[in-house]
């Protein structure tokens, strides 16, 4: 077997590097060219802006922000924006690439782009997010624009930074342009269903590897850890579909209970801002305990690296699926592939939100909005034939589908480059 993250064993601190790894030994088993590995290997364009924000105490603070283009010939780049202390350049290349081949997977006219600004969001008031958020919008709005560059949300960001964005680029132009971002409240060109569109997502795929394994969904029991946007969204729609959700955790505490959770009442908690640790009415483990339960599903749906080297062993469910981006270390891929554990991986299980994205550029650009039922079975649709795609190749070349998504990505966007041909 080769690695799943192909290309490194252990994951090089730099993130930009372990994406190239995988790129690279992706390219290997492709047989690439030099000239066209050289091309994908590269982010094609990259802006970093340094600009000032006047702070509520009058003072002025100068902010760093980055926009990537990773690779556009699929068509306009599309990737989300990050506020977090955290941010830097390579990560923000490497997240472009990454972008770039789950379009690719997909299937979705776009290349791969990603942004993010040095700052945590939420040391600033509102005004203060609202003024950095305006001025970075002006700083890269040469690069973006429905036809060229499309942001959406990422950690630290929403639709609240969307609207703003959307405001001032309409600003100098004129005139309102609601494609230029996705991600937007409904009141302003959003599409229905956006916002449980990743979760969806995730319900579809596990649906769409228990048909393949044979394993009945209906009564199957499910661990979650992470009650977010993913997490608590894909719980959620899991328990409409049958299943037992029986273990759910967030940053400070995890649940159990063997019957089944109350998917629901958790949710009305998290939303009135609780935490799991005060929700009444079921046993507490901890985070670890919650990853290594005899369940059917294991969902990851909070953080990278959560399944290491060190706890994958431990992994006791038959089918685990990628709610979050890369929470299964290259690693401990190895060790789940021992195991027979079957990973439906992030670039496959939650491409929903990308994939509703770019039906709302293209509700955008035509004026007109899909009714939410429309919207999910078209997500259903390219959700099942990604799958689908992927699940072939991975017969056909006999890797796992974590391989097999990054071939097909790969050679999608390696084709697309030579049927262009290099200008000029
Ligand atoms: P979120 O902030 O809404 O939710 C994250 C959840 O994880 C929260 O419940 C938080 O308490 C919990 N959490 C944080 N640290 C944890 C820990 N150590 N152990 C257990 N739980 C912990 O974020 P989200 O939008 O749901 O995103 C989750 C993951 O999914 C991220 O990796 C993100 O990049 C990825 N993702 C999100 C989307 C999307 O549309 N939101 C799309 C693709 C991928």
């Amino acid at each position: 077997m080769t690695s799943a993250n192909p290309g490194a064993e252990r994951p090089p601190d730099n993130p930009y590097e372990m994406a190239v790894a995988q790129f690279d030994a992706v390219a290997d088993r492709l047989g690439l060219d030099g000239g066209l590995r050289q091309v994908l290997r590269a982010c094609k364009r990259e802006v970093t802006v340094r600009f000032p924000v006047r702070m509520d105490d009058g003072s002025i603070r100068v902010f760093t922000g980055y926009r990537v283009h990773h690779n556009e010939a699929r068509g306009p780049v599309k990737g989300g924006l990050r506020f977090s202390s955290a941010v830097g350049l390579d990560e923000v290349r490497a997240l472009a690439m990454w972008m770039t081949w789950k379009c690719a997977v997909a299937n979705l006219p776009y290349g791969g782009a990603k942004g993010g600004v040095e700052v945590d969001p939420h040391s600033l008031s509102e005004a203060e997010l609202e003024r950095l958020s305006r001025r970075y919008a002006t700083e890269i709005a040469r690069l973006i624009g429905p036809e060229r560059d499309i942001p959406a949300p990422d950690m630290g960001t929403d639709g609240r930074v969307m609207a703003w964005i959307m405001d001032t680029y309409s600003m100098h132009h004129g005139y309102s342009v609601p494609g230029v971002v996705t991600g937007k409240p409904v009141s302003i060109g959003g599409s229905s269903g956006r916002f449980e569109a990743t979760g969806r997502g995730v319900l579809f795929s596990v649906q769409e590897a228990c048909r393949h394994l044979g394993m009945p969904l209906e009564g199957a029991t499910v661990a979650v850890q992470g009650f977010g946007n993913v997490g608590g969204v894909a719980a959620r729609l899991l328990c409409q579909a049958g299943a037992r959700v029986v273990a759910a955790s967030d940053s400070r505490s995890a649940v159990y209970n063997a019957q089944a959770l109350d998917v629901d009442a958790i949710w009305e908690h998290k939303r009135a801002g609780g935490s799991l640790a005060d929700f009444a009415g079921s046993d507490r483990i901890t985070n670890e305990e919650l990853l290594a339960l005899p369940v059917d599903i294991l969902i990851p749906a909070a953080l990278e690296g959560q399944v290491h080297g060190g706890n994958a062993a431990d992994v006791k469910a038959r089918l685990l699926v990628e709610g979050a981006n890369g929470p299964v270390t290259p690693e401990a891929d190895l060790v789940l592939a021992e195991k027979n554990v079957f990973v439906v991986p992030d670039i496959v299980a939650n491409a929903g939100g990308v994939i509703v994205s770019y039906f709302e550029w293209v509700q955008d650009l035509q004026s007109f909005f899909w009714e939410e039922s429309e919207v999910n079975q078209r997500l259903h649709r390219l959700i099942l034939s990604s799958f689908q795609e992927v699940v072939a190749r991975a017969e056909r070349e006999k890797v796992r589908l974590r391989e097999a998504a990054y071939m097909l990505a790969v050679g999608r966007v390696a084709e697309a480059v030579s049927v262009r041909g290099i200008f000029p």
